[in-house]
């Protein structure tokens, strides 16, 4: 993309913004690899280094051995330890100060949304967190970073420190359902709409990937901002391929510049 066209296309999106009263931010892994969570499908990502079918339920379930090395390639994916947000993430929050935002979908289960300020209650987690465990045993959920403290991967997988029943991170893995409330939280958010903006999400993880198709189909508009092509590129009103921590900050300022011309007090 030319510089030229990016910002033509900044100030498009900028525009719909400021027109848009119901806009739903939707976020993949891409959105979080600046801040150093790598994401599945680029070059150096997750799936370049581990087996997707590692990530089944039914392999967490299958044995002790399993279940530990799900653990620890969740665990030293860097999701948990000090990742901060990035401008991406700052930018959706500061969307929501500036009472631009419906709610946040995320795919991510890294909590990055949350800590940039969104209001949780306005972000739905399709994928779970790792921000918690549950133990399968009597269901105590507990917060990651306090476990963490109290269990030692290098001993085995963990167990719950109240049942020893199996612990297990708050995500879903494959062959799951996906959290019932979020997932109709975010049908119905995506189908009432009128602007959603795609952040760096390879829209290939279905039913998550619906969530553009429901805003198209019930007539919103639809923004991408993604590093590389995504199938949905031709059916949205506006595609921006860059690097979300750059480009969002950028949209967030044309933004404000169009909401002070529109109140007569140009920035
Ligand atoms: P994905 O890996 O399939 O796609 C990520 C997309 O983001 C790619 O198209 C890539 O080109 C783009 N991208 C990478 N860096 C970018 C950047 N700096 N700016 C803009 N775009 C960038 O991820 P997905 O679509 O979210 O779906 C896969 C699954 O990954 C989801 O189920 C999610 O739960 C899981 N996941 C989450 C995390 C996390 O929580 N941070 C990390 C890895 C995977």
């Amino acid at each position: 993309m030319t510089d030229d066209g990016l910002n033509r296309n900044i100030e498009r999106l900028a525009s719909l913004i400021a027109g848009a009263s119901r806009i739903v931010v939707f976020t993949g892994a891409g959105v979080s690899t600046e801040s150093g969570i790598p994401d599945f499908r680029s070059p150096g990502g997750i799936w370049s280094r581990f087996d997707p079918e590692e990530f089944t339920i039914y392999r967490f379930l299958a044995s002790p051995e399993t279940r530990l090395k799900q653990w620890k390639i969740l665990v030293e994916s860097g999701l948990i330890v000090n990742a901060r947000p990035n401008g991406a993430h700052l930018a959706v929050a500061e969307l929501e100060k500036l009472g631009k935002l419906d709610c946040v979908i995320t795919q991510n289960i890294d909590n990055l949304h949350q800590k940039a300020g969104n209001d949780p209650g306005r972000v739905y987690e399709l994928h779970g967190t790792m921000s918690h465990a549950r133990c399968l045993g009597c269901q105590r959920r507990y917060a990651m970073a306090e476990l963490l403290d109290r269990i030692r991967l290098d001993e085995g997988a963990p167990l719950c420190p109240e049942c020893d029943g199996i612990l297990k991170p708050d995500v879903i893995f494959f062959g799951e359902q996906l959290p019932a409330e979020a997932l109709r939280h975010a049908v119905d958010h995506s189908r009432r709409c009128d602007l959603l903006i795609v952040v760096g999400s390879s829209l290939v993880v279905y039913p998550a990937a619906y969530m553009p198709v429901y805003a198209k189909e019930a007539g919103a508009a639809v923004a991408i901002v993604n590093l590389t092509v995504t199938d949905f590129d031709l059916q949205a009103d506006v595609v921006i391929h860059g690097k979300a921590g750059e480009v969002m900050p950028l949209i967030l300022e044309a933004v404000k510049r169009n909401l002070a011309a529109a109140v007569g007090n140009p920035a």
